[in-house]
């Protein structure tokens, strides 16, 4: 079969992703105790550490990370036991895609006020731990995927990061850490399928990848959202604003069977960002509940179905109410719930 990236592709390797690839050969198993884990459900990746302290009026609502367990707990859509536990994303691991000098002052707090601006974050060993956590969380979510069939991890999707600097409320790029990693580390080099239907552009992780024929990067967003400078995915679609249910469905559906027929990934990765919800404060598209709901089920679905592992993580939401927000986010657990249960995993 053809390989489309190979189409999309500009080129060989570059030497930096050539060095990024040989400095990962060296990495450990992240997890070396999966298999022992108890629960047959649908695996969530979750860490109370997914949270630090912000000041209250700043925009960014870091209180649904907990939130978002606490709601699928409460609604009894998943128990504790399906709760697994990640490691923090340890600097060697980081490596794989961010330069040495950033994550040298990026964990030891010497990032400028201007840097400190772009990222939307002022700088704290709070915010630093948060980061590695929810990257180690992506990691085990992406892991556990290739052995169950499907993982979700309750955080995740910092796809404005690059591997220089911090943007756009994103420090760390989670996508691109667990995908580098799950690609180097197998006897065969693994093909790595991004779908990030955040209403943004994941343009940190298409700037990553754009070299790389073995990850394919998909981006779904509304194209005078943020980032202004858009980066080139191998697929970007750009759509209008104000898109609702149907069309933004059609879309989707239009796309990710053809890629997943020609491109043959071994792993998914899914940005399940609920950004193009019509009361998002920053997206600008019309989607509803309803509407992420049947967009989550049909990816889930439509990878699962192929036999292709897949793990998802939660993408933007910004929301003032964090309960409808929290909410908002627990539908691709809700989605990858019905999934798991219908396909018999
Ligand atoms: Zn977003």
């Amino acid at each position: 079969m053809t390989c489309i990236k190979r189409l999309f592709s500009k080129g060989p390797r570059s030497k930096v992703a050539w060095l990024i690839g040989e400095a990962l050969t060296s990495c450990r198993c992240f997890h070396a105790e999966l298999v022992r884990h108890e629960s047959s459900a649908l695996p969530v990746v979750h860490h109370s550490k997914y949270v630090c302290d912000l000041a209250p009026n700043h925009r960014f609502p870091m209180g649904k990370f907990p939130r978002v367990l606490q709601c699928l707990l409460r609604d009894q859509v998943i128990t504790e036991k399906q709760v697994w536990v990640p490691e923090i994303a340890s600097k060697d691991l980081l490596s794989c895609v961010h330069t040495e000098d950033y994550l040298d002052n990026f964990i030891n707090g010497k990032i400028s006020e201007q840097e400190q601006r772009r990222t939307g974050f002022p700088w704290s060993e709070g915010i630093v731990r948060r980061c590695r956590y929810e990257t180690g969380g992506t990691v085990l979510a992406a892991e556990v995927a290739l052995q169950r069939g499907l993982a979700c991890s309750t955080a995740g999707g910092t796809h404005h990061a690059f591997p220089s600097y911090g943007s756009g409320f994103c420090l760390l790029n989670d996508l691109a850490v667990a995908a580098k990693y799950m690609m180097d580390n197998s006897p065969t080099k693994r093909k790595v399928l991004i779908v990030d239907l955040d209403v943004h552009q994941g343009d940190g992780t298409a700037f990553i990848f754009k070299e790389e024929p073995s990850v394919f990067t998909f981006s779904v967003h509304c194209g005078k959202n943020f980032p202004l400078r858009k980066q080139q995915s191998d697929l970007d679609i750009s759509v209008e604003d104000g898109l609702e249910d149907k069309d933004y469905l059609s879309t989707v559906e239009a796309h990710l069977p053809w890629l997943l027929e020609t491109f043959c990934p071994d792993l998914v990765l899914y940005d399940a960002g609920v950004d193009p919800h019509w009361e998002d404060e920053l997206g600008r598209l019309r989607l509803t509940d309803q509407g992420l709901y049947q967009r989550d089920l049909f990816v889930l679905k439509t990878v699962v179905k192929r036999g292709v592992p897949i793990a998802a993580v939660i993408g933007g939401g910004y929301s003032r109410d964090i309960d409808r927000l929290a909410l908002r986010h627990s539908i691709v657990h809700r989605a990858a719930t019905q999934v798991w249960r219908e396909c018999g995993m």
